[in-house]
């Protein structure tokens, strides 16, 4: 099958039968739901710009094992330019959507549950690699979107998986079958899961002997039995449905997250990545987790772009454009902005090659990357509330400016430069308002804290890999010391 367009993808959505909860009550038409409706578009984005010619090298590959072109979002990548055109890809796809396009997380668990499985092989025998090579073609030749379910709900975050007191709280294996396994629990924080095709769960932590049941990776459908959706409420999410695309700030794209939950699902053999292989999680989650840190050096360097467009063009309709200050605060914005993307580029440059041959990013240097993400964001926001003024909180509603005794005196009292109107004033406003606090809020200031693991999980990594000992023999070489 050729690459779907944005169209074609939005009706396969439509075709998948899933169940999802929203305010109380089951949603009997997700596609087309004023809420949800922006988060599918995102998503849309991904197949729109694959099919336009001057994204194509971007937004494309050849994949080696069909031969066939195929969206970037399904590639196993095969060079160290492969891992920078991901984040190039990202950063456009940002550009494009002011939002989180979610297609990332599928991505990234590709490529950490290809090479996993082909080391996990070699260790136990297992069949693991070419189950999942089943898998991903037949999500590459059907152009799929694929969502990545790592995080579990984890209960008492002081004890292991198999040590909670509800067994329930880390997804696991509750029934082995000869032809597959029934598994329950949850996963938290499921980016664009109603908007994909397929999830790929994969285990949250590393795990030790005793958690053999947890250490489980699979995929399944979206319409999988028992498997069911609660959507996560976002700030201001119920703008969405009030009608005013100018009081929503970005009304056409945004992000989603749900709690899934795994009620006795049913996983046939051939569609087990890790079934009880305890050593391999910690590796499945250190390479996922690796390619996700990479991910946010370009998906949040887009979105901050639209922000600081945001924030200029805000600097312009009041007045304050040739400030010093406001200039010099846009020059922080873009100088944090492009440290990320630098993140996010250097990781994939120093990238090498797995044992299964595909390309994993230098895994300090994605740790540095998302820890950077955790911070900078912050900064670019601040200053860019700093720029807009307290309007962007304090604005009055689109019905108002539309009311035929109130809207011109909101236009007369709220212009800013005589020769912008009031109403692209109020607009910009609302769009910084809308990514600083705001539905996009959640996918460029929250999740550039948590998504991918918080803070501490980076700090972990970059104690480990460090290297603290090679740094301490540097220096008492130049010290000339000998003990
Ligand atoms: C917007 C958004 C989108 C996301 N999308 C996805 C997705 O698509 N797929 C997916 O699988 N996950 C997703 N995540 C989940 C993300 O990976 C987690 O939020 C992250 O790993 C943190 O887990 P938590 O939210 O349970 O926080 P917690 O684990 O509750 O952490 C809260 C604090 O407690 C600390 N803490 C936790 N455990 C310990 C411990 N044992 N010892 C010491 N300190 C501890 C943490 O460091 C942190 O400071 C998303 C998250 C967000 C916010």
């Amino acid at each position: 099958m050729a690459l779907m367009t944005g169209e074609q993808y939005i009706e396969s959505i439509r075709k998948i039968k899933m169940e999802i909860y929203m305010f109380g009550k089951k949603v009997e038409n997700p596609v087309d739901d004023p809420i949800l409706r922006p988060s599918l578009n995102s998503v849309r984005m991904t197949y729109d710009l694959a099919q336009m010619p001057e994204y194509q090298d971007l937004m494309t590959a050849i994949s080696p094992y069909t031969g066939k072109r195929v969206n970037r979002f399904t590639h196993i990548h095969q060079s160290t330019e492969d891992l920078m055109n991901k984040v190039k890809m990202q950063r456009l796809c940002g550009q494009k959507t002011a939002a989180c396009f979610q297609r990332c997380v599928g991505m990234d668990a590709f490529n950490a549950v290809f090479s996993t499985t082909y080391e996990c092989d070699k260790a136990h025998g297992t069949n693991y690699h070419e189950n999942f090579r089943k898998f991903m073609t037949y999500c590459q030749d059907n152009d799929l979107t694929v969502d990545g379910a790592m995080t579990d709900t984890k209960g008492d975050r002081s004890l292991a998986p198999h040590a909670q007191a509800d067994p329930d709280l880390f997804l696991h294996v509750v029934e082995r079958r000869p032809d597959g396994v029934v598994v329950r629990g949850a996963k938290a924080h499921q980016t664009g899961i109603l908007n994909s095709h397929e999830v790929i769960v994969m285990p949250t932590q590393s795990m030790g002997p005793d958690d053999k049941d947890y250490a489980i990776s699979f995929a399944v459908p979206l319409d999988t039995k028992g498997l069911y959706m609660i959507i996560g409420r976002q700030s201001c999410d119920t703008r969405k449905r009030e009608g005013s695309e100018m009081d929503v700030g970005n009304s056409e794209f945004g992000g989603v997250e749900a709690l899934t939950i795994f009620d006795n699902v049913f996983v046939p053999n051939d569609r087990i990545f890790l079934n009880g292989e305890t050593e391999f999680a910690g590796m499945l989650v250190e390479r996922f987790a690796g390619y996700h840190r990479q991910s946010y050096g370009g998906c949040k360097v887009g979105v901050g772009d639209v922000l600081i467009g945001a924030a200029a063009v805000a600097a312009d309709y009041n007045g304050a454009n040739k400030a010093s200050h406001v200039k010099d605060k846009l020059i922080e914005m873009t100088h944090l902005n492009e440290t990320l993307f630098c993140c996010g580029i250097a990781c994939s440059a120093m990238g090498q090659p797995t044992e299964s041959g595909n390309y994993l990013i230098d895994l300090l240097l994605a740790n540095v990357c998302k820890q950077n993400v955790t911070r900078f964001p912050y900064e670019i926001v601040r200053l860019a509330e700093d720029i807009a003024g307290g309007l962007m909180v304090t604005a009055p509603s689109e019905a108002d400016f539309r009311d035929p005794k109130l809207g011109p005196v909101i236009d007369k009292y709220l212009r800013g430069v005589a020769s912008v109107t009031t109403e692209n004033r109020l607009r910009i406003l609302r769009l910084i308002e809308n990514l600083s606090l705001g539905t996009a809020a959640v996918g460029y200031r929250t999740e550039s804290m948590h998504g991918a693991g918080s803070p501490q999980a980076q700090r972990i990594m970059i104690s480990r890999q460090g290297n603290l000992a090679h740094k301490k023999e540097l220096a008492k070489a130049i010290a000339h010391i000998k003990e």
